[in-house]
């Protein structure tokens, strides 16, 4: 989803095919600026690609369809019947995405969903639904109801006198109500006097208060900001060479856990699922799955229970009102329109809009006119020898005043997330393939003439600036012609573009599995957003980093995974990691950075003839005998009395059926079929001893699995003696102290306090905590739910203790 859609690719593929040879070169050797002149000139509206564009876009569905609403609220409807009330509440924002604002339809969703919500035992995110209904006309008839709702979640939130008012309101309203029946009438006052005794009940026998243990202390950590890089401690320093660039290092002894960065991102754009993207069809079917923009607001990424939906668009859900008014003032006014067309162009184009959008034109326009000043700079013989003789990467100085010596850096010399450092992160415009750049060229121009088009180019260029940058050019006066203030805009998101296949930074979360109402929650990380984080951007990759990134919201926190001595650089993994990858897979996935990895790593698995960790460990084993097998297409067993050989490709074939019949072993327990589901899995078990070697990743996916469902079963001991074999295999791929392991341990946590296995739930804690803790800090959630636990566990009756 970070590239655009297959379909356009393809188209731009071809176009660049057919172009005249001189022309394809004239392209490839363009500066950005030349590149987008002649990108506008390509693109015309009656150009097929254009036509080919639009037609793409029909899929994609952004806008608000009356249709998909009532499918929405009828599946929701259904739900609800058979007591699903989390898919029903989602079911409800979809709705409500679809709905016009204002109209009885949109608050009969919200007031649906109020009654999911309380159901789910969240009072008071019912409530705000309730107002909200009312507050977008629910109909008057309906009222009582929902009041008698607002009554329930108030006495259960123990607001007795809020309560007592509510009850009287619907009182109120029923007496002068002429139109209903006299059923609905007596079952009404029923409930209400239910509800009166319920608030006498609790106002003569007043619940004990609970000890809230949110109230856990947090612990504060020390933190002491750097002078010159904002966002970082001051324990680091920013260095610059030849051959890493700008880089980060120790500027003293750093000890595992401490905070080393906290960034907010300059601009993250959440990754949308595939399914806002349909098939070409005839039929019009409204997929029901959960993607991540009905889970996570489009704005902050905070987790949604009941969204906001935009009142333009049905893709932009946010989790406040606050925060979908922020978004509209700060891009979403401008990209609204364009839903379609971004989720066609997919989230690299999408990023690099809202960046100029957040920088605003006034600066972007310096920002390039700065950059042609430099190029001319280089086009001239003499300056181009004075720069030659510096380093390469300190050209962004200002003409007549000093040179920062480190790109990005302001006047003063410090280095910021700001739109500057944003716009100095290397767009290895002259690395990409012509080909890519074309396709990213073309995508940004269709942005910016559909921002002519729709008529939001005053609003991109910022209104009040002088016409002279919305008139076109009047050489070129033509009506498919860019203005000259859109094509600064155009060039700055191309340059964006091409920078985010470096500098791109996913922000994950650890996301449940499954329906979530399971007593044990199966996590795993996955890609939420996509973001510039200039300072982050500053670490360089190694494959055996010594840091951890964890994310909360659109924050980024950089801590030590291991202590740092003085002196040494501060590594990030960009993805490929020595316990995930080989040596060869990971300088395959790096080549989308430009550079050939020299991590430590990386050397030694080179030059010696030591196997990768990878390899030893996800190796099979000789189906005879169970010696190790070694080899390349033939695979041979190690023992010599045994001396059997087989084919790589029938082992692999082997391990391939395995994987299938884990999988329906998934779908059994998916199925509520936990007997069949644990029957498949042991027998999948026993059939991988046979040529898998023990400590072989799936081995312990399998005992991981069978963890989740003796868990899902209650069978507490059974699932952490399947889960503890799983967490050994964890420990020999990824290392004691890794976070992998942490979050195993967690897990493991989980199931001993389930199980009431005291003691060893309370060293398991300690355990997950101390790691966790590292990589994620003292303030995370997980290390708040492991506190909760413990206490829980300390305050037990000894009576229980002392059975354990
Ligand atoms: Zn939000
Ligand atoms: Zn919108
Ligand atoms: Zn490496
Ligand atoms: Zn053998």
């Amino acid at each position: 989803m970070a590239l655009p859609a297959e379909e356009w690719r393809a188209v731009a593929a071809r176009c660049w095919a057919a172009l005249q040879p001189a022309l394809r070169e004239r392209l490839a050797a363009a500066p950005l600026r030349d590149a987008v002149r002649l990108g506008c000139g390509l693109l015309r509206p009656e150009a097929e690609e254009a036509a080919a564009l639009r037609r793409l876009c029909r899929r994609a569905r952004a806008g608000k369809e009356a249709a998909a609403a009532r499918r929405y609220r009828e599946e929701g409807n259904r739900r609800f019947g058979r007591r699903q009330y989390a898919a029903a509440a989602r079911l409800y924002s979809q709705a409500a995405s679809h709905e016009r604002p204002g109209s009885p339809d949109v608050s009969v969703c919200f007031a649906n969903r109020s009654a999911a919500l309380f159901h789910l035992g969240h009072f008071e995110v019912c409530l705000e639904d309730i107002a909200r209904a009312q507050g977008h006309g629910y109909p008057d008839r309906l009222l009582p109801k929902v009041l008698l709702r607002k009554a329930e979640c108030l006495l259960c939130l123990g607001r007795l006198q809020d309560a007592a008012e509510a009850l009287s309101a619907v009182e109120n309203k029923i007496a002068v109500d002429q139109t209903m029946t006299s059923a609905a009438h007596q079952a009404l006052l029923k409930k209400i006097s239910q509800l009166k005794n319920k608030v006498h009940e609790k106002e003569n026998c007043p619940e004990p208060t609970l000890e809230t243990h949110g109230a856990v202390q947090r612990e504060l950590e020390i933190w002491e900001e750097n002078d010159s890089i904002s966002g970082a401690s001051s324990s680091l320093s920013l260095n610059f060479d030849l051959e890493r660039g700008r880089h980060l290092v120790a500027s003293q002894d750093i000890l595992p856990g401490q905070n080393l960065l906290k960034e907010e991102a300059f601009v993250s754009v959440l990754c949308p699922g595939e399914s806002l993207l349909l098939p070409d069809s005839n039929e019009t079917v409204w997929d029901t799955q959960v993607t991540n923009a009905d889970l996570y607001c489009h704005r902050c990424l905070k987790q949604l229970l009941a969204s906001v939906p935009c009142s333009g668009c049905s893709y932009a859900k946010y989790c406040s009102q606050n925060c979908a008014d922020l978004a509209w003032e700060q891009y979403h006014r401008t990209e609204c329109s364009l839903g379609a067309l971004l989720l066609t162009l997919g989230v690299f184009c999408h990023v690099a809009l809202r960046t100029v959008l957040r920088a605003g034109f006034a600066e972007v326009r310096r920002l390039v006119e700065q950059s042609h000043d430099d190029d001319k700079d280089l086009h001239n013989p003499e300056a181009r020898c004075k720069h030659l003789s510096e380093a390469p990467d300190t050209r962004a100085g200002i003409p007549g005043k000093a040179e920062p010596l480190i790109p990005g850096c302001n006047d003063s010399g410090q280095y910021q997330s700001s739109y500057q450092a944003v716009f100095n992160l290397l767009p290895h415009t002259e690395k990409h393939s012509p080909e890519h750049k074309f396709l990213c060229l073309l995508s940004v121009v269709a942005i910016c003439k559909k921002l002519q088009e729709v008529g939001l180019e005053a609003a991109v260029l910022n209104q009040e600036s002088s016409e002279e940058w919305s008139k076109p050019e009047t050489c070129e006066n033509r009506s498919d012609e860019l203005s000259p203030g859109l094509k600064i805009m155009a060039e700055a998101m191309l340059r964006h573009v091409l920078q985010l296949q470096c500098n791109a930074q996913a922000i994950t979360v650890m996301q449940e599995l499954g329906s979530g109402d399971g007593a044990v929650v199966n996590k795993r990380p996955v890609r939420l957003a996509t973001a510039f984080f200039p300072v982050l951007s500053l670490l360089n990759h190694s494959c055996s980093p010594n840091t951890s990134v964890s994310f909360s919201g659109t924050a980024a926190t950089v801590r030590a995974s291991q202590p740092i001595p003085r002196g040494q650089e501060i590594f990030h993994c960009y993805g490929p990691h020595r316990c995930r990858m080989m040596v060869t897979e990971r300088q395959q996935l790096l080549r989308q950075y430009f550079f050939e990895c020299r991590c430590q790593a990386c050397l030694e698995e080179r030059e010696s003839d030591v196997k990768s960790v990878v390899s030893l460990r996800n190796s099979f084993c000789c189906p005879s005998c169970r010696a190790s097998m070694q080899g390349e297409d033939t695979l041979c067993c190690s023992n010599g009395a045994c001396a059997l050989s087989v084919s790589r490709e029938s082992l692999s074939q082997c391990l391939w059926d395995l994987r299938q019949q884990i999988k329906q072993a998934l779908k059994l327990l998916s199925d509520n079929k936990s007997d069949q589901a644990i029957k498949m899995l042991l027998k999948c078990q026993v059939d991988a001893r046979n040529f898998l070697s023990p400590e072989h990743l799936l081995m312990g996916e399998m005992e991981d699995h069978l963890a989740q469902v003796y868990a899902t079963l209650g069978k507490w001991q059974e699932a952490a003696r399947h889960l503890q074999s799983s967490i050994r295999i964890v420990e020999m791929h990824h290392g004691p102290s890794s976070v992998e392991m942490g979050h195993e341990l967690f897990k493991l946590a989980q199931i001993l306090f389930n199980g009431f296995a005291v003691s060893e739930a309370l060293s398991t804690i300690q355990r997950a905590e101390e790691i966790l803790s590292v990589h994620c800090g003292p303030q995370s959630t997980q290390i708040q739910e492991l506190k909760e636990m413990k206490t829980c566990l300390l305050e037990l009756p000894r009576s229980i203790l002392q059975r354990t």
